[in-house]
């Protein structure tokens, strides 16, 4: 599925580069083409406006006659349509120039092959005070257009070198484009692979702890119906089988929606101030009855902290997380202490129990989803391993840090730091 992907990410990719080349090679030519070109007609311009008669006699009168370009060359058209030239004495092509200027209509500035040589042309209604040449037979003729004209063999040589170097490099370049191409889309692939893969463990994971209680409930089922004649009373231990493994199945369903709706950031925070003190002394309320059932002692103590900004349901849920984590794994005599304080501008609040503890390889990976430190021991005290994964985000979602220490048969420490103002 993979390989497919990368094929078609790979092709965009290059397809992309390749278009962007393209794009500044043709960006590169046009801007080199104007420049020459327009420093060309910049020379023909000026000749023309330079042209003036001055006495029936043609003169250049210019600013800076230093820009007159000698290489541009001139004609005059009269009324009558003949052209005169003016500047174009030693030019072999003056034949093949005064037949094109002769057939020339409109006033086109263009590029005009005449005998083999390349020619960019400009012609310009003549405007100047004195309009009237005397021709060499003494005779008078009106001037009505003026011509420029210059050769542009070495401007064109120029371009056309520039362009067999771009599509010569665009060709050595399909390959390093390709490759590149091809590596960026592995690159891209990475995190999506592994994300999916995530996706995958997570489903075969949720599907694996959904598969235990339901063959408990069938099997139990089962039972049941082989013996109808039995009373409810007779058959109480199976009925409270169902019911325990149906609770157990409802409350996995919800905690797998909530982290597949976390996962997709459709769970929006109902952040409102209050005190954390009272929230936390509520969750260890709750927690006074079952610590008692087990033999474990609580202690909460809290040293004088500001209100914080939070979303209260999950601050509880997140406290019941971790009380009923340190319960579960607190055998009886044992002491579990809660405390909170004040730090700068974070609340911080401390859970230390003196339980079983976590041994050391397997710390890194309590906060992963469905993770289970002692499977056979959560799975009879009833977790699936998604409790630390939630809390976890729960601390995170409000811009905070959980840390936990743990040393195996010693007990385990989890400090959560919240910031009084939430992000
Ligand atoms: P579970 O539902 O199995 O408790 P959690 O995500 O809450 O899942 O915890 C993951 C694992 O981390 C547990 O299976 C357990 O091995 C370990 N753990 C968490 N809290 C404690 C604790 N207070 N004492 C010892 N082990 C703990």
């Amino acid at each position: 599925m993979f390989q497919r992907t990368l094929r078609k990410l790979t092709m965009l990719n290059a397809g992309v580069f390749l278009l962007i080349f393209i794009l500044f090679g043709y960006l590169v030519y046009g801007y080199v083409a104007h420049q020459l070109f327009s420093d060309v007609d910049d020379a023909l311009r000026y000749k023309m406006e330079a042209t003036h008669l001055v006495n029936g006699q043609i003169h250049l009168i210019a600013n800076q006659p230093w820009l007159l370009d000698p290489q541009v060359f001139l004609f005059l058209r009269d009324s009558d349509g003949n052209s005169i030239p003016y500047h174009p004495a030693s030019l072999a092509d003056l034949n093949e120039l005064q037949t094109f200027i002769m057939q020339m209509k409109s006033n086109p500035l263009k590029v005009q092959k005449i005998n083999e040589h390349l020619y960019r042309v400009l012609a310009m209604p003549f405007t100047a005070e004195q309009q009237v040449l005397l021709r060499p037979d003494g005779s008078e003729a009106k001037i009505v257009q003026v011509i420029a004209l210059t050769r542009i063999d070495s401007e064109v040589a120029m371009l056309k070198k520039l362009l067999n170097t771009l599509v010569a490099s665009l060709i050595m370049g399909v390959l390093a484009i390709a490759i590149a191409a091809y590596f960026l889309a592995k690159r891209a692939l990475v995190p999506i692979k592994a994300s999916w893969d995530k996706q995958q463990q997570f489903v075969a994971d949720a599907s694996h702890e959904l598969r235990t209680p339901l063959a408990v409930i069938k099997s139990n089922t089962e039972l049941l119906l082989r013996h109808p004649e039995h009373t409810i009373e007779q058959e109480s231990i199976r009925i409270t089988n169902v019911l325990r493994e149906a609770m157990r199945m409802k409350k996995l369903v919800v905690t797998l929606l909530t982290l597949a709706r976390a996962d997709a950031s459709q769970l929006e925070l109902q952040k409102i101030p209050f005190n954390i003190g009272e929230v936390i002394a509520d969750v260890v309320e709750q927690f006074i009855p079952l610590a008692e059932i087990k033999g474990v002692q609580l202690k909460f103590s809290v040293d004088g902290v500001n209100e914080i900004e939070a979303d209260k349901e999950r601050l509880l849920q997140l406290f019941a997380i971790l009380l009923d984590n340190a319960l579960k794994y607190t055998s009886n005599e044992g002491t579990i202490l809660i405390h909170c304080y004040q730090n700068a501008n974070f609340v911080v609040i401390r859970i230390e129990d003196n339980g079983c503890g976590i041994a050391p390889e397997d710390l890194p990976h309590v906060f992963d989803r469905f993770f289970r430190g002692d499977k056979a021991r959560s799975r009879e005290s009833g977790g699936a391993g998604l409790g630390l994964a939630i809390a976890d985000w729960i601390v995170k979602q409000h811009g905070g840090k959980i840390q936990l220490e743990s040393e195996l048969g010693l007990g385990t420490k989890i400090e959560i730091c919240l910031p009084v103002k939430s992000v």
